[in-house]
């Protein structure tokens, strides 16, 4: 029992709404749109009626508010969010090339979100938590490691489970969380990487060795997402679910994994079995991608029942 939290940047995310190489000419944007793979995720919990909190900075400006309120409104406790006078809320830029890669202009370590601490309203939310989910990608964010060793001794230590996401930017974690990363994996309840992060993760070159490794290791189950092809689940006793994906128009591919990982985790932490967990994660991941904006396609069960019924799949 108790909620779901992360921690890490909320950022707002201004899109250029023509596809194209880079920023170097003046073109449209659209935005600002509320954003950061910890918010994008936190939400989703609370969408499905997970009991959510986040640990995060945002400045005194819009952009903070845009995603206060989002985050409020959806359900998330803020109460470990900071708002920081000096600072203001980090923001990305983001461009879509034409062969499908994104440009990103980023923001976010001298915003507010580099101002992340580990205050005495995160110790209380960490102290409260029933799951911890954490994000490599957010450990290059200043003062989340403490968050992070914190919550998760706080989170094992009352019994609570914890899921990590290995999207880790090598270049961006210093040879000394190797550690750190090491007993993220190992403790991992639920193991979350997309495309090559598995092998990464294991440190081998073939998929089947490297879920053998990951659960001997101490991983609980892990979930390997496929983009449009959807994803699998591999469990600690062998056994493979593949869910294949939804055929959708992608309008706008970022926050998919972070919506899909939110789902699968929640549906579970509601008791529901793999197989079903992973299809409903599926069908969030796919609707996501259809919205422009990262969290606007994020949604509840009432709307991906009616979005399972009226989409068709991949054979
Ligand atoms: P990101 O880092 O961009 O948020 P990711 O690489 O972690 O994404 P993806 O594999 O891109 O994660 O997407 C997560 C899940 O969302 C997929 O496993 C799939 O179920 C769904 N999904 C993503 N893109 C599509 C798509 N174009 N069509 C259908 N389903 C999709």
């Amino acid at each position: 029992a108790g909620p779901t939290i992360v921690a890490g940047e909320i950022l707002v995310e201004i899109m250029a709404t023509e596809q194209g190489l880079g920023f170097l000419e003046p073109l449209a944007l659209m935005g600002p749109y509320p954003s950061g793979a910890p918010a994008i995720f936190i939400d989703q919990v609370a969408k499905l009626g997970g009991g959510a909190g986040i640990v995060a900075c945002v400045g005194r400006d819009d952009f903070g508010t845009i995603n206060l309120e989002r985050l409020k409104r959806d359900g998330v406790d803020i109460s470990a969010v900071s708002v920081s006078d000096r600072f203001p809320t980090g923001s990305a830029f983001v461009r879509y090339r034409p062969d499908g890669g994104r440009d990103f202009v980023y923001n976010i370590a001298e915003s507010a979100a580099g101002q992340i601490r580990l205050t005495p309203e995160a110790r209380r939310l960490a102290d409260d938590a029933g799951h911890l989910h954490v994000m490599g990608s957010t450990l290059s964010v200043a003062g989340l490691k403490e968050i992070v060793a914190y919550a998760a001794k706080a989170v094992r230590g009352r019994g609570g489970s914890t899921s990590f996401d290995p999207n880790v930017r090598k270049e961006l974690i210093d040879g000394a969380d190797g550690a750190l990363l090491s007993a993220l994996v190992d403790d991992a309840d639920l193991l979350l990487p997309s495309g090559d992060e598995l092998l990464a993760a294991a440190g081998v070159n073939d998929e089947k060795e490297a879920v053998a490794a990951l659960i001997a290791r101490g991983v609980g189950e892990i979930v390997l997402k496929r983009g449009a092809a959807g994803s699998t689940r591999f469990g600690a006793d062998g056994s493979r679910i593949d869910c294949a994906g939804f055929l959708v128009e992608e309008v706008d591919p970022t926050g998919a994994g972070d919506c899909f990982g939110a789902t699968y985790l929640t549906c579970r932490r509601k008791g529901m079995e793999p197989a079903k967990a992973l299809f409903y994660a599926n069908a969030a991941g796919a609707r996501n991608v259809t919205r422009r904006g990262p969290m606007e396609g994020l949604a509840g069960f009432d709307v991906l029942d009616d979005f399972i019924a009226g989409t068709a799949r991949a054979t």
